[in-house]
């Protein structure tokens, strides 16, 4: 029997484990934190559940258009969000938890290091424990970067693990990044009624993302009433007394009662051994893998955000589960960047799939485009849903769905036709012939792809 330790307990390893276990190898899963890792316990779990408040409040406030009268003071009770984003955290570790050992996994509480490709320390409250393996994963994951000039105290400069001890709204949260985790919260901050500045390095929010979704994604920032700063970088972050102030580097200052630090992740090798045993970083200080989760060290693979290859939970998980399939002799499907669904959780949300706009922009294929505003759509009339559009990408010629971009309210679940376009390079006439509810967003999408049919 082969006998795989894995190190650490987010989707990337926990996944891997449960495959592994189902392929018949026995399983040893290390992680120091907490299972389900930094996914479940504080980054993505967490956020989205805060932001499930956030996004009923946005919803609340627009409503009077649909004819509810709202009173004024209504309001979050922070102290009671963050409970309930805790409890939830924590609830969804014990499933996986519960999970792992009823597939015979055995878990160790402890710091894992890797002493050579057949063996693992794990640094338990008990002492050590010596683990000998047939292979390794690690899948340890990233935490927040911060910089020497913005320390983090936990109270008023906080990072993005921190946020939810707090008891109060802040008053105004100055949010310094505008890449997805940084729009996020400022997003979610604003809906929950803070004032927020979000400060950018860039001279737009989501510089990673569509152009036309950012676009969109400011301007309904704006219109909300954050402060949305342009070509400002942040050099400094200090207390003062009750509050902070943000220096940037021309000089400006921004004050706050809050600061959250959004600004990028370090993937967690330090104190791995890894330089013992000779695993390659890239220049950056990310485990460097092949599309079958491979390091260039026989019998040690990696998966998830200490590769840096994407980072999202659902990425770690496919990374994870295909080093196992590689290992343990299952059919291997090697990581496709290219059929990636993803989404930002603002409100509205941007999901994309496939092809972006700048991977189109920069090829030679020739790519068709429509791009369909909702508000045309009656759905989106009659829920007061002003902002958003749908974007498909279709090679010209056969009409095959290469890409697409939502940004609607629930754009993450609109998202999953293109999605299944794209996985199974569907036409957009297969797509505009499936039928669609009337009247639905989902309509949107249909008639978007219906605009790209060609005559044959
Ligand atoms: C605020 C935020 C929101 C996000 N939202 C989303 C989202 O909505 N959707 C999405 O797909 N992605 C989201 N992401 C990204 C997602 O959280 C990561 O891609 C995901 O956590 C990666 O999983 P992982 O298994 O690689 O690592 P992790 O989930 O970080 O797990 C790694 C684990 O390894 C443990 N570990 C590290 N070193 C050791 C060691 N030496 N010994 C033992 N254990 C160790 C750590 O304690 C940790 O528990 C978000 C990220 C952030 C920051």
């Amino acid at each position: 029997m082969t006998h795989v330790t894995i190190v650490g307990g987010g989707p990337g390893g926990y996944e891997a484990a449960l495959v592994a276990s189902r392929l018949g190898a026995e399983v040893t899963l290390v992680e120091r934190d907490g299972l389900g890792g930094s996914t479940v316990l504080t980054d993505c779990v967490p956020s989205k559940t805060l932001i499930a408040t956030s996004d009923l409040l946005t919803e609340v406030g627009t409503s009077a258009e649909l004819g509810v009268q709202v009173p004024k003071a209504v309001r979050a009770d922070l102290a009671a969000v963050n409970a309930r984003v805790l409890g939830l955290a924590q609830a969804q570790s014990d499933d996986i938890a519960e999970r792992l050992a009823a597939s015979s996994i055995t878990m160790i509480d402890g710091t894992a290091t890797i002493e050579s490709a057949g063996a693992v320390v794990a640094s338990t409250a008990d002492g050590d424990v010596r683990v000998e393996t047939d292979a390794i994963l690690l899948a340890t994951g990233a935490h927040p970067r911060v910089s020497a000039d913005a320390q983090p105290d936990g109270e008023r400069i906080l990072t993005w693990e921190q946020v939810y001890n707090l008891q109060e709204l802040p008053e105004h949260m100055i949010v310094v990044g505008s890449g997805v985790t940084g729009a996020e919260f400022a997003s979610a901050y604003n809906g929950l009624g803070a004032a927020v500045t979000l400060v950018s390095s860039r001279d737009r929010v989501l510089p990673g993302e569509d152009i036309d979704a950012a676009n969109v994604i400011e301007a309904v920032f704006t219109r909300r009433g954050m402060t949305v700063m342009g070509n400002s970088r942040m050099a400094s972050v200090e207390r003062t007394g009750d509050g902070v102030r943000v220096t940037l580097t021309d000089g400006r200052t921004v004050d706050g009662s809050h600061c959250l630090l959004a600004i990028g992740s370090i993937p967690n090798t330090e104190g791995l051994g890894l330089d013992a045993v000779g695993v390659e970083l890239s220049d950056q200080g990310f485990i460097e893998v092949d599309r079958v989760s491979r390091t260039n060290v026989r019998g040690i693979y990696a998966a998830g955000d200490v590769t840096g290859v994407l980072m999202l939970a659902s990425v770690a998980a496919q990374q994870g589960r295909i080093a196992m399939s590689h290992l343990l002799g299952d059919a291997v499907h090697p990581l496709d960047l290219g059929k990636v669904a993803s989404n930002v959780f603002t409100s509205p949300e941007i999901a994309t799939v496939g092809l972006s706009q700048q991977q189109v922009d920069e090829s030679d294929l020739q790519i068709d485009v429509a791009m369909l505003p909702l508000a045309s759509n009656a759905r989106a009339k009659m829920q007061g849903v002003h902002d958003g559009f749908v974007k498909i990408f279709a090679r010209r010629g056969m009409g095959v769905v290469v890409g697409g971009v939502v940004v609607a309210p629930r754009a993450s679940e609109l998202i999953h036709a293109l999605s299944l376009a794209v996985s199974a390079s569907l036409t957009v006439d297969q797509v505009a012939d499936a039928f669609t509810v009337y009247p639905s967003l989902s309509g949107s999408v249909a008639e978007a792809a219906r605009r790209l049919h060609r005559l044959g």
